[in-house]
């Protein structure tokens, strides 16, 4: 089959096009999908690279974010039919330790992520344990393929680990990217006090043209000041934080008292300081989401479905074009979500 496979860690020609890679065996309860679409996220571009202090083993197919159609069933499986469309969620685990039997899946020593850990979505096919796909509707395939990891993330820091309501304010920083715009969603669909940091006009414009109707501020000097404004210089009661290093202080600081950091990202590195002053003082809750769990995936795919909201695609890139896409993520040119095209919807049967 056809599969884009990262032989060894390095730059962009690192990632081939494998016409003849093949899959393990088809094991007891799983299923064979056909990948339409595959969704990219920073985690492919880390994968490649290599530089994150996890051990990554090689060759591996990336790719986290996959909707396709089932063509086979497995033995075993009893709740799928051939053509039904999936969305998977992107981890997998033990399913037998304390936490897996408690539903915390990716506290299970043996979580692994699907397109980083094991072979994922640069592919024609994969083959994955039926109870870790949702079935969806066959339409907005490629929408779809934007929410994975970005919205089962989001929810596992702003609704299961921090306690969302209608009631709080929220920040969301980086609001216009993947995660971003998907804590957005989240928040304005709780119909929480929503504010989004971007770091450019344009980005506001986009979210205006999506329309989100929330508060947005963009990235100043006046950044706490604004915030205090906006808050009644009473602060915020969560903050959303995939950026790391750069914002860390400022999140803790616009939080107000009993405030919840849902932290979910170091992208521009893990060295911060923290003022513990502040975590003391007001008495605040810091909650880490390496993803999220099998039960805030089908929450979130639900939701999603209810509100009718799914992320925007900024584009479609056929699975040879991979370089391409991975030139655009790395140099950030884009707004939203970036997707490959592995497979036609046609095609399937
Ligand atoms: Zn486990």
């Amino acid at each position: 089959m056809k599969a884009v496979v990262l032989n060894s860690h390095g730059p962009i020609d690192h990632l081939n096009v494998s016409q003849d890679y093949s899959l393990d065996d088809l094991k007891y309860g799983e299923i064979r999908v056909k990948i339409n679409y595959c969704g990219l996220n920073h985690l492919d571009l880390w994968l490649r690279r290599g530089g994150t202090g996890d051990k990554l083993s090689l060759p591996r197919i990336p790719g986290s974010d996959i909707v396709g159609t089932i063509e086979y069933v497995g033995e075993g499986v009893f709740n799928l039919s051939i053509g039904d469309t999936v969305l998977i969620y992107p981890g997998t685990s033990c399913g037998e330790c304390d936490e897996c039997k408690k539903g915390r899946e990716t506290l299970c020593r043996e979580f692994k992520i699907i397109g980083y850990h094991i072979d994922g979505g640069y592919s024609d096919y994969i083959h994955v344990a039926a109870k870790n796909v949702v079935k969806i509707e066959k339409q907005n395939l490629e929408a779809w393929a934007g929410v994975p990891v970005s919205y089962v993330t989001a929810w596992n820091g702003l609704v299961t680990k921090g306690s969302l309501t209608m009631f709080d304010t929220v920040v969301v920083w980086g609001a216009a990217g993947g995660l971003g715009y998907a804590a957005l969603t989240i928040s304005e669909g709780f119909g929480a006090k929503t504010i989004g940091i971007v770091g450019s006009k344009e980005k506001e414009r986009f979210l205006r043209e999506r329309g989100y109707k929330g508060h947005i501020v963009v990235r100043s000097d006046n950044l706490q000041k604004e915030i205090r404004e906006l808050t009644n210089n009473s602060g915020v009661d969560i903050v959303l934080d995939h950026v790391g290093q750069e914002t860390w202080k400022e999140s803790l600081k616009m939080l107000k008292r009993g405030g919840r950091l849902a932290f979910c990202g170091v992208t521009t590195g893990h060295q911060a300081v923290t003022d513990l002053r502040y975590i003391l003082g007001k008495q605040l809750a810091i909650h880490g989401s390496w993803m999220g769990d099998l039960n805030d995936f089908k929450e979130v795919v639900q939701f999603i479905e209810v509100n009718e909201n799914l992320p925007y695609i900024w584009k479609v890139y056929n699975l040879e074009e991979v370089r391409d896409a991975h030139q655009v993520m790395e140099e950030q040119r884009h707004v939203g979500k970036i997707v490959l095209k592995v497979n036609e919807e046609e095609q399937i049967q």
